[in-house]
């Protein structure tokens, strides 16, 4: 029988933020009926339940979860703030090791009242602050590089490349990278980026989504797979080469499409991803 490598949905796993209109309960229900098995969850899904229950709905509805969205945001002028946000940060891990999440997504962080050279050094100091609670907890850290169009507030790590030497940093195995295509697809360097990545077992995990043109929103336009201009199976085959074999994690953020039918959006992001991934 042949087995068509592009509709591996039991890969797929889609972020809660992805179908926000929906309760964590809702969510979960309805990827499994769509065959997906994986699931991440972010913090705003978990509002008004408790770890313990979220954890038995993932579990009644035979999903795995592939990490918690999200830490980070370290960078502050502010000392106080910033100690403030390492308090978050453990705070965070230890909701992703209630949940049996593996992996806390890094959002870095960026202020823009200083340079970015200053939140950069900022960023490296927090994930020191908060590395012995994340092993401790056996709950991995994923540093995303954001598109350089949020460098100014939300990561002064713009750039695989950058990611990498701060993964390589901490040379540890709770201290990783995740590839989001939203975010690298431009950058010339990606495919030998991604490599070096693997090769120093940092490629944590890989989002999927696709860039519209144009790009109406700079936060809340992202595209289903298939979409735009991101040639996402090239980029699949590169993380794949770099010995990738975790989840496939659709994370979409589109005021257009949470306006939509969920069920009805959730079906065309699942032909998406059995076509465009
Ligand atoms: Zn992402």
């Amino acid at each position: 029988m042949h087995i068509d490598p592009l509709s591996d949905l039991a890969r797929c796993a889609v972020h809660t933020i992805t179908t926000k209109p929906w309760s964590l309960r809702e969510a979960a229900e309805s990827y499994f009926r769509e065959g997906i098995r994986g699931i991440t969850v972010w913090l705003d899904a978990l509002k008004g339940t408790t770890s313990g229950a979220a954890r038995r709905i993932l579990d009644d509805n035979g999903l795995t979860i592939a990490a918690l969205c999200r830490g980070g945001f370290f960078p502050n002028k502010e000392a106080s703030l910033r100690q403030n946000s390492f308090d978050e940060n453990r705070d965070t891990i230890d909701i992703a090791a209630e949940i049996g999440a593996p992996l806390v997504v890094l959002v870095c962080g960026a202020d823009n009242s200083q340079s970015l050279e200053e939140s950069r050094k900022q960023i490296r100091e927090g994930i020191e602050a908060i590395l012995p609670h994340a092993e401790a907890n056996r709950v991995q850290l994923g540093i995303e590089p954001l598109h350089p169009m949020y460098a100014d507030d939300r990561s002064a790590i713009n750039t695989l490349r950058e990611a990498n030497e701060m993964a390589e940093y901490f040379d540890s195995e709770w201290v990783g990278v995740t590839v989001d295509v939203y975010h690298l697809w431009w950058d010339p360097d990606l495919r030998s980026e991604i490599r070096r990545c693997g090769e120093n077992g940092n490629l944590f995990s890989f989002h999927v989504c696709d860039w519209r043109t144009p790009t109406e929103d700079l936060l809340l336009d992202r595209g289903v797979m298939g979409e735009g201009c991101i040639n996402i199976p090239e980029i699949r085959s590169w993380v794949e080469e770099a010995g990738f074999t975790g989840f496939i994690e659709v994370e979409i953020f589109s005021t257009r499409y949470w306006a939509m039918d969920q069920r009805n959006y959730l079906k065309r992001i699942v032909a998406a991803y059995k076509n465009y991934v």
